[in-house]
């Protein structure tokens, strides 16, 4: 019998599913790491929502555990790694609630532009006061959509509809081209110079991360209304407060804060023109059933097929062959989230060469289709997060028009297998990275051309400098100042090879060699930018692997 312990409370209809198919069921929601360890034991599938924490300590005790389903998007509150290991497949349900969301950005905009909660309030209080409650139309205003993803989609479709003029900022989307009829996509400064409304649909990346800081809330049009439906932390509160009061921003409606629940001593809470709500985007009864019945439906296809097509951790493959792949599945995801976190600019091609004997035959193409999925998973991630996985990135790189080019040699000069990804980007630049296994260990072999050893594990710092003495140790001295250990470096010189591609800097004689630096600890902020004013340095950028 097929057992599902539902550790967190869903809408009835996904346990109705569960049921008509037949499962055993434990509903126990919102247990503890303890309880959570006992009732794992039993259980073949675990759904949950985000509360209940699936730690290493539950995914192992679940010794018949085969899928750990998330009913919603993020899957933070599971360990991924450890479920990885484990050969535990762990699912989300990434599109649920995308119209939702959407809808209640496109209601804040609304309440905004007509202040309806202060009206509401005023009314309640006893008043009456018309006059102080002149608002303002929508239609024929600029919206200015930051992040042009699944839900930035549809405000901007509802926003035509209402006949506001619409402007987009992606960039990791290519310049080139409308990514919508009707809307057009622009830098920031653009977009911000040129908004009446701004509404806000990035993931919480480090480049998200206070994008509407005060120099950029000073940038808008005065009286610009911001809506943020995404994450806490892309407006940073303070600078929004000060803006507010000095009228440069006229209103905003929050439906997410940096912390939440929103602390009670906060100046938000002070501010008339600000609309709280308590993150309501995925609240509607439409969305809470549609989370239950894809996730349940999620569980019955798995247990009855084996495939899971929104997982989010790998690609199925049959057992013997995921054994084997293993360390390259690690090699592949590692190589793309550092050709990801390296790029500078949004991605056109993806271009990979898979050598070695495992790459032949016909179980040379699955191991190649599963090692290209998990690298554009890793490529896309930094614009993305988790909306994407090695399931859905193959689908994803396409919709976004970058071009996926492979090849296969049976065999490599140097090593038993080498992977290679090459990456060209709009701007017209290239990366390319090269990498092996060492026993398990993912190494990098090769950055554009030059060889090196670097291992691929934790916080690096990857650079691009003169080759000329010193230089390491300058950028080693900015480290230390701040207090952090230096654990590995490994240099490549553009004399071992591949010189072609190292040009020097303009004004430089020396050309370009590689750096990577493994740091203990996490990587300070600050940090890059003072490596980046170092003489000599061209290119730096942090690199955040699993240990
Ligand atoms: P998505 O992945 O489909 O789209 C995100 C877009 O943001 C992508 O196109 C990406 O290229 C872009 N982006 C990444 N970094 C950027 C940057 N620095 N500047 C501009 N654009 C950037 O995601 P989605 O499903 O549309 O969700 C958008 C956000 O809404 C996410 O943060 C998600 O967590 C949040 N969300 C909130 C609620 C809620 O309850 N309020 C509900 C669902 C989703």
């Amino acid at each position: 019998m097929f057992r599902v312990l539902v550790a967190d409370s869903i809408e009835s209809e996904g346990i109705q599913l569960l049921s008509a198919a037949g499962f055993e069921l434990d509903v126990r929601a919102g247990l503890d790491e303890a309880p959570l360890c006992e009732a794992i034991a039993e259980a073949d599938a675990v759904l949950v929502r985000s509360r209940t924490r699936v730690t290493a300590r539950a995914i192992e005790a679940g010794k018949r555990l085969r899928i750990i389903t998330r009913a919603g998007i993020g899957v933070d509150n599971v360990d991924l790694a450890a479920a990885t290991r484990r050969g535990v497949v762990v699912t989300n349900v990434p599109d649920a609630t995308t119209t939702t969301t959407a809808e209640l950005a496109v209601a804040l905009l609304m309440a905004l532009a007509r202040r309806i909660p202060q009206a509401d309030r005023n009314v309640r209080s006893g008043k009456y006061e018309r006059t102080k409650f002149t608002g303002t139309e929508i239609c024929g205003k600029t919206l200015g959509v930051i992040g042009f993803g699944r839900i930035g989609r549809i405000v901007a479709d509802r926003a035509l509809g209402l006949k506001m003029r619409v402007l987009a900022y992606d960039p990791y989307l290519p310049s080139d081209g409308s990514p919508m009829s009707g809307v057009s996509l622009q830098t920031l400064e653009g977009l911000l110079a040129a908004a009446d409304f701004l509404t806000i649909h990035t993931p919480l990346t480090e480049s998200t991360r206070h994008l509407l800081d005060g120099t950029r809330l000073a940038m808008c049009k005065r009286g610009v209304r911001i809506v943020n439906a995404a994450r806490g932390g892309i407006v940073e509160e303070h600078a929004l407060a000060e803006a507010i009061r000095s009228g440069q921003v006229a209103g905003a409606a929050l439906d997410v804060t940096e912390v939440e629940p929103l602390q009670a001593d906060s100046e938000l809470r002070g501010l008339d023109a600000v609309i709280l709500t308590p993150h309501l985007g995925a609240s509607t009864e439409e969305a809470q059933r549609r989370v239950a019945q894809d996730a349940a439906a999620q569980i019955v296809e798995f247990a009855r097929t084996g495939a899971a097509k929104s997982a989010v951790n790998f690609v199925s493959l049959p057992e013997e062959l995921r054994e084997e792949l293993g360390p390259y599945l690690e090699l592949a995801e590692r190589l793309g989230a550092t050709a990801g976190a390296l790029a500078p600019a949004p991605i056109r091609r993806v271009s990979l060469r898979f050598r070695g004997a495992r790459f032949e035959g016909s179980t040379g193409d699955r191991a190649a289709a599963a090692l290209r999925a998990s690298i554009l998973a890793g490529c896309l991630r930094p614009a993305l997060q988790d909306a994407v996985s090695p399931v859905s990135a193959p689908a994803v790189a396409r919709e976004r028009g970058i071009e996926v080019l492979e090849s296969r040699e049976p065999r490599d000069r140097d090593y038993m297998a080498r992977v290679s990804v090459e990456l060209t980007f709009t701007d017209g630049s290239s990366l390319g990275l090269d990498g092996t296994c060492f026993g398990r260990k993912p190494r990098l072999v090769a950055l554009d051309g030059i060889p090196l050893d670097a291992s691929l594990e934790g916080e690096l710092v990857v650079t691009r400098h003169s080759d000329r003495p010193g230089m390491v140790g300058r950028i080693g001295t900015l480290l230390g100042e701040r207090g952090v250990n230096l654990d590995r470096v490994d240099v490549g010189s553009p004399s071992d090879g591949a010189a072609e591609r190292t040009a020097a800097a303009p004004g430089e004689t020396a050309p370009l060699a590689v750096g990577v630096l493994g740091v203990s600890g996490s990587i300070p902020a600050g940090l890059v930018e003072a490596i980046r004013r170092v003489d000599g340095v061209r290119f730096v950028a942090a690199v955040r692997l699993p240990r």
